[in-house]
């Protein structure tokens, strides 16, 4: 492609809006154009670089044996009122009528409309396992859209969905997909973590998000120095402790700690650690009452005592609720007396001897034994977890990583097939209903997040399967012939080499050419020019590393084919 005759609008400055560098640089370099909040035009070069991931997702999702459709972006809210959606999903879910006052939405997601699909084609379980995706468009009235391709209102999802006549299958099913994800982001020459997520109600390792690494991402992600044990914060499980300190609490006593409401205030005045002191936090579980003991120096993770229950919803107590159940303001309770139901994190199986609230104004107490002086209660993993803590699978460090979600794979177990009624039957001629999974991967989000992990202060710095561009050429003599020459030939090698080339034959100073060149970033740059022609040589560049290699003209073809592999051995690519 010359550039002359292509379209790159390239820009000086990044837009007022722009506050994350992926958003920045797809403006400036040209990809994208901003229509309106959280809506953005692909131009030539950005929908090339969403080309090349799209290609790379569906050709890894037909080797794993996914089939290829596309679903409508219209919906009618029936389904969704069947699935149970039509209440549940928030703003985000853009809903209109149509002339005839029939109500519609615009896909976020198509579990409900593949449902639909499926239930209605496939009876018996020999038409089962079946795995059918889509690459789409989908709309999301996010109510912060922000970072430009990261978190748009319209971007573009690969979503796949998993029908099973049993729950090995599901899982066989599942297991695919995660592979072919793995799959996927090392082709594209990513850094990344396939993390443990929030499964919900199905429990198990059956939900896991893929996060491309970068210190711009919006997740928290904790993973294993040793085993490849990752998850999300959210979700990273923590572990009861081996050993417990034994040793005999004196009595229990209380102390007067006026207005300290806080365990530093607590931890201050009383000059004990915060990890001594109990922290009694006061729940409504789907209506009723529930007390969760935690150290002092412990985050409460409200995500795992919903799983733990299996509750529709867990929300902190007010505090008339405080008031009425623990006897004491808010910042006094603890769990000697407390009549309501208890359980406490497995950390507090560590020791005995804590302060903890007295269920009095103002009041604290010394020496409270969990054993000795609290009604029966259970242990259970309910906190988030630290930094200091252990790798939940083998004991070894964690380290704490940020990272940018780009494809989640979930088994969605009987949700949709139950609530839509789709069944199949077995082979003893039963009806059952299928057993589903869901795994998306937000194709426009990726190129964004390969550029946060890509960049320098001079521009993109693509992955050779994400560029839009393998080669950068750049003419810096367009009024020599013998330049002119050299470059058309080049150009012709690297096309019968396979390479897709931007020819930069613009009539421009060649400081303007290196910047574009830089700013755009194809993975390798060649430039051609009078003074190297003199000495019979072009110059290359390795875009990532920086490296500068002259590749002498009388052995062209070796040397840039030598130089084209040590720049795709600095990605990790054959
Ligand atoms: P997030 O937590 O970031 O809002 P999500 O968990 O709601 O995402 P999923 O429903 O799991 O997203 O969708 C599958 C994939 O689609 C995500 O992993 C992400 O890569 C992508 N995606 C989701 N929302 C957006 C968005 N607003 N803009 C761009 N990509 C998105
Ligand atoms: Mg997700």
């Amino acid at each position: 492609m010359r550039w002359s005759k292509y379209y790159i609008p390239t820009l000086k400055e990044a837009p007022a809006d722009a506050e994350v560098t992926s958003h920045r640089l797809l403006v400036r370099a040209g990809l994208i154009r901003r229509l309106t909040s959280g809506i953005y035009s692909y131009l030539p070069m950005g929908l090339r670089a969403i080309a090349k991931v799209e290609n790379i997702v569906r050709e890894e999702m037909n080797r794993a044996g996914a089939l290829e459709l596309l679903l409508p972006a219209v919906q009618p809210a029936d389904l969704w009122i069947e699935s149970g959606r039509w209440e549940h999903y928030g703003k985000e879910l853009l809903r209109f009528r149509d002339r005839h006052d029939r109500y519609c939405c615009l896909g976020p997601t198509h579990e409900e409309v593949i449902t639909d699909l499926v239930r209605g084609e496939v009876r018996s379980y020999r038409q089962l396992p079946l795995t059918l995706y889509q690459i789409q468009t989908k709309f999301r009235d996010e109510i912060r859209p922000r970072f430009g391709l990261m978190r748009g209102r319209e971007f573009i999802m690969k979503d796949a969905y998993s029908f099973d006549a049993d729950d090995a299958g599901a899982n066989r099913s599942y297991q695919a997909m995660y592979e072919a994800y793995k799959r996927i982001f090392e082709r594209l020459a990513l850094r990344f973590r396939a993390v443990e997520a929030d499964s919900g109600a199905i429990g198990g390792s059956f939900s896991h998000e893929f996060m491309v690494l970068a210190s711009t991402g919006e997740d928290s992600i904790v993973s294993c120095t040793r085993c490849d044990y990752a998850a999300n914060v959210e979700r990273a499980e923590t572990r009861p402790p081996a050993d417990k300190e034994r040793k005999t609490v004196p009595a229990i006593s209380e102390a007067l700690t006026p207005d300290l409401t806080t365990v530093e205030q607590v931890a201050e005045f009383l000059k004990v650690q915060a990890e001594h002191i109990v922290k009694t936090i006061l729940l409504e579980v789907d209506g009723k009452p529930l007390a969760v003991l935690l150290r002092g120096d412990h985050e409460l993770n409200l995500i795992k005592v919903k799983n733990r229950l299996g509750a529709a919803s867990v929300v902190l107590a007010s505090p008339e609720q405080v008031r009425e159940w623990s006897g004491s303001p808010v910042g006094f309770a603890g769990p000697v007396g407390l009549q309501i139901p208890l359980l406490a994190d497995y950390a507090l199986s560590s020791r005995d001897g804590w302060v903890c609230g007295a269920c009095k104004k103002d009041a604290h107490l010394l020496n409270m034994s969990l054993e000795r002086d609290v009604k029966p209660f259970e242990f259970a993993d309910l906190r988030a977890i630290a930094p200091k803590d252990p790798c939940p699978r083998c004991g070894a460090g964690l380290e704490t990583l940020r990272g940018i979600e780009v494809g989640h794979v979930f088994k969605l177990g009987l949700k949709y097939s139950k609530a839509m009624n789709a069944v199949f039957l077995d082979e003893k001629g039963r009806e059952q209903w299928m057993i589903m999974g869901c795994y998306g991967v937000g194709v426009s989000r990726v190129v964004a997040a390969c550029i946060e992990q890509n960049h320098d202060e001079n521009g993109i710095i693509f992955p050779p399967p994400v560029a839009p561009f393998t080669v950068h050429l750049v003419n810096l003599d367009l009024k020599s012939a013998e330049v002119c020459a050299r470059v058309e030939e080049i150009y012709a090698f690297l096309d019968a080499e396979g390479l897709e080339t931007l020819l930069d034959d613009r009539d421009e100073r060649a400081g303007v050419k290196f910047k574009d060149a830089d700013l755009t970033g194809s993975p390798i740059q060649l430039f051609v020019g009078t003074k190297g022609l003199t000495r019979g040589i072009v110059e290359a560049k390795d875009r990532r590393s920086g490296a500068k290699t002259e590749l002498p003209l009388d052995d062209f073809v070796a040397s840039f084919r030598a130089f084209k592999n040590s720049v795709f051995a600095g990605w990790g690519l054959p």
